[in-house]
């Protein structure tokens, strides 16, 4: 049995500890026109990140959408899973978006979107046996959540085949980790942790840029 519950996981009284779920949020524009293309000069369709803590993301849709997505991120008190929306995160995106991108102020925003993912207290992936080894479970994906998802998926297979492989000795196997406590203090560490990793943005973000200095 493998329990890859995301998010959920804490709904699973054997894993309660081991996550939480945060919220992360998306925007999307209508479809950028030639013009548009041509005045961001985007030419080669990559994704983008930036290097926040709270990391932005950008990239082209293949119907021509700027989608983005990142920075601020939901928390909850205890087992309530309903933060799929926040104004605060879209407009925090839309500011982003026409800030890097000032060609794009008069392009409709016309998706937002926002779902769970799971954090594990160190910020550290983490699968491994429940027990004996015949479940096995997988949390924590956070940052680059679909590519570590992909090698979880290995190794979870070598974990429920019972062989020995490098993907098995990865550090995330089966590692102690540090358990999220109850509440109240859960959301008190986990909103200390938030705040901290904004700070760091936000002091960041503050110091001169090189194209500033430049101009
Ligand atoms: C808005 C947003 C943007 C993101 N952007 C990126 C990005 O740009 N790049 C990136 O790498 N990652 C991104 N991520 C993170 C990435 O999506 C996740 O890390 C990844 O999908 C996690 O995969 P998973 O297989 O662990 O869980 P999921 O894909 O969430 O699958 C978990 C499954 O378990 C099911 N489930 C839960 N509980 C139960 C239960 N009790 N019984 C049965 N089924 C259950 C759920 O329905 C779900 O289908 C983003 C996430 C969000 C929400």
């Amino acid at each position: 049995m493998v329990f890859a519950t995301n998010a959920y996981s804490h709904l699973i009284p054997e894993l309660r500890r081991k996550q939480v779920p945060a919220w992360t949020y998306m925007i999307a524009t209508e479809p950028l026109s030639d013009r548009h293309f041509a005045e961001i000069r985007w030419q080669e369709r990559n994704g983008v990140e930036d290097a926040r803590n709270l990391i932005h993301y950008y990239r082209i849709t293949p119907d021509n959408r700027l989608s983005m997505g990142g920075g601020p991120v939901g928390l909850t008190y205890g087992d309530n899973l309903e933060l799929d929306s926040s104004e605060h995160a879209w407009r925090h995106l839309e500011e982003h978006t026409r800030q890097l991108f000032p060609a794009l102020q008069d392009v409709k925003i016309t998706h937002r979107w926002g779902e769970p993912f799971s954090v594990t207290m160190d910020l550290t992936p983490a699968l491994g046996y429940l027990g004996d080894s015949r479940a096995v479970y997988s949390l924590g994906c956070i940052g680059h959540g679909v590519s570590t998802t992909h090698q979880n998926a290995k190794t979870i297979t070598d974990l429920l085949l019972e062989r020995r492989t490098g993907n098995t000795a990865c550090p995330f196997v089966n590692r102690k980790g540090i358990g999220w406590p109850p509440e109240p203090l859960r959301s008190a560490i986990a909103q200390g942790l938030r705040a901290y990793l904004r700070i760091e943005d936000w002091a960041y973000e503050r110091r001169p840029r090189p194209i500033d200095s430049v101009v």
